[in-house]
């Protein structure tokens, strides 16, 4: 059975981009007589803001589309331990205690999510004090698994490339585990098989892949959906794009119509969908 995902983070209120999501992730569980999940991901300790979980799931009641179950990352704490555990005990994973600033001035070159760390932490074996980060060892992950393909439902089949991301963060700091590893842990445990978000993701794959290949989880297929952008190309802003989902559904706006008009492409002046790759903001 097709089993989708939507995936929103509450770190802010739903805005347009977030209703097409929305709806793309309901529509292809729908038409495959499948189920849809909302999962909201709330391990951005800092950023995440609790009261939002309900104002997403009366906005998606209010946008008409019906899903399946909810979860939320913060329950799943250990289970990313866990996974955590298992790649450091492959000897695929090493602390790092670089700051920020540290690390632009040492990257390589920039990557999905930023700057390429060019692993000086790698070969230290000291003991840190304080907080760490753990970074994979991508050359040794990649050696490890060899060549792997996943597949996107629009854009084919991909030859996966995780090193794009270099040696990629999967503990941070502050949190127990990175998008990359929480997301993949996640849709494995919610057995989706049919992973739909937009493109900005679709570099993140690679590594979601590689992830995979080394803990052993079922490999979905992908459905990266096309974004909505204001003309000329740049990410929808709430400022400009419209106003949040949220005060739409306030001011007694008719959601459904919202949502049948996304399905149809009709879209407010300026705003377009855009097939482009867009780097993660
Ligand atoms: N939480 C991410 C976001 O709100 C989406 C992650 C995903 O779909 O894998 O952009
Ligand atoms: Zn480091």
């Amino acid at each position: 059975m097709t089993v989708t995902r939507f995936a929103p983070s509450p770190n802010g209120h739903l805005h347009l981009g977030h209703a097409y999501a929305a709806v793309v992730a309901h529509d292809v569980a729908r038409e495959a007589n499948g189920r849809c999940l909302v999962r909201i991901e709330d391990i951005d300790g800092a950023r995440s803001r609790a009261a939002l979980a309900a104002e997403f799931r009366a906005d998606l009641a209010w946008l008409g589309l019906a899903f399946d179950e909810v979860s939320a990352q913060s329950t799943r704490l250990a289970a990313y331990a866990a996974a955590a555990g298992r790649l450091r005990a492959m000897g695929l994973l090493y602390p790092c205690t670089c700051t920020r600033a540290q690390i632009a001035a040492v990257a390589t070159g920039s990557g999905p999510d930023g700057p390429v760390y060019p692993g000086t932490c790698r070969d230290r074996m000291t003991n840190r004090a304080g907080a760490v980060a753990w970074r994979i060892d991508m050359a040794k992950a990649v050696a490890l698994v060899g060549q792997l393909e996943w597949r996107d439902v629009r854009a084919g089949v991909q030859r996966a490339t995780p090193e794009v991301f270099g040696d990629a963060v999967l503990v941070r700091k502050d949190a127990p585990a990175s998008y990359h590893l929480a997301a993949t842990l996640d849709d494995a445990e919610d057995g989706v098989t049919c992973v739909t978000r937009g493109m900005d993701l679709f570099a993140a794959s690679h590594l979601h892949r590689l992830l995979q290949a080394l803990l052993g989880l079922p490999v979905p297929v992908w459905h990266h959906h096309p974004l909505l952008v204001e003309a000329g190309g740049a990410k929808l802003a709430k400022r400009r794009g419209s106003p949040g989902l949220a005060e739409r559904r306030a001011a007694g706006e008719d959601g459904r119509a919202l949502a049948d008009a996304l399905r149809a492409h009709r879209f407010p002046a300026g705003i377009t969908l855009s097939e482009g790759l867009h780097p993660a903001a």
